[in-house]
């Protein structure tokens, strides 16, 4: 068995969602159902955006090999001030990849603000996570077509799939654009299946968004009986390749 990485979490103030859980609550719950790595996010709005950031470095620092962060900021600011904030996250401290979140920043990926977001991407060389679901008509799938294929490049991960309502049009943004992956949160367990048959298992990554969540993610997976190399896949391998991650079983 690979290790399991849930590769969507949140840590620390979210005054949107108006969610907070600490770094205890994250480690309670990996310890609890065996999740071995997470790649955590700040907070879409939050108090101390610097701050919030520099706590997951500090989680990641802490639990070497376990955890990892994506920073999300706001498109809605010239491309120096856009460039400058997630440079520092990636560069100085070590964040795999940038969010862009349609509903909470308001800016669908397929607007002219968005392009920011891709470029800085392309520039760092690390993967765009969009939020997909909740929100639309700015949070559709289809919207990261575009996105997609403009920078083949670059690889687009789809956060909660379409949100179990969308999941068909996910898929087919998935098979549309081979650099975009799924990730599988809040999605109904048919949907799921749906993807393993259609896309197949390495586009697929585990992610839960909500600490009460994790066990009911990763009992959808389970109750699949997808083959060993399917269920590794989805669990941890797929997020590890995409994410370039250093897990603490390969250190
Ligand atoms: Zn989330």
């Amino acid at each position: 068995m690979s290790m399991i990485i849930d590769a969507h979490m949140h840590l620390g103030e979210d005054l949107i969602y108006n969610s907070n859980d600490d770094e205890e609550r994250v480690l309670g719950y990996m310890k609890e159902f065996g999740i071995g790595g997470v790649i955590l996010q700040p907070g879409l709005k939050v108090w101390d955006w610097h701050r919030s950031c520099e706590r997951i470095r500090d989680f990641a620092l802490a639990n070497p090999g376990r955890g990892w962060g994506i920073v999300s900021y706001t498109p809605h600011c010239s491309d120096e001030e856009y460039m400058e904030h997630v440079t520092w996250a990636v560069r100085e401290l070590g964040f795999v990849a940038i969010k862009l979140h349609p509903e909470a920043y308001c800016c669908a990926p397929n607007a002219p603000q968005a392009q920011k977001v891709y470029e800085a991407a392309r520039k760092l060389g690390v993967p765009v996570m969009i939020h997909t679901g909740n929100g639309v008509a700015s949070a559709l799938p289809s919207l990261a077509i575009p996105a997609a294929l403009e920078y083949p490049d670059v690889t687009f991960v789809l956060a909660h799939a379409g949100g179990g309502m969308f999941g068909s049009e996910a898929l087919v943004a998935a098979q549309a654009c081979p650099n975009i992956y799924l990730e599988t949160s809040w999605c109904p367990v048919y949907v799921v299946r749906n993807f393993v048959e259609k896309l197949g298992s390495s586009r697929l990554m585990f992610g839960t968004d909500n600490p009460d969540n994790v066990g009911v993610e990763l009992a959808k997976h389970r109750a699949l009986h997808l083959s060993d190399e399917d269920l590794n896949q989805c669990l941890g391998d797929t997020a590890r390749k995409v994410f370039s991650l250093k897990t603490a079983e390969q250190q």
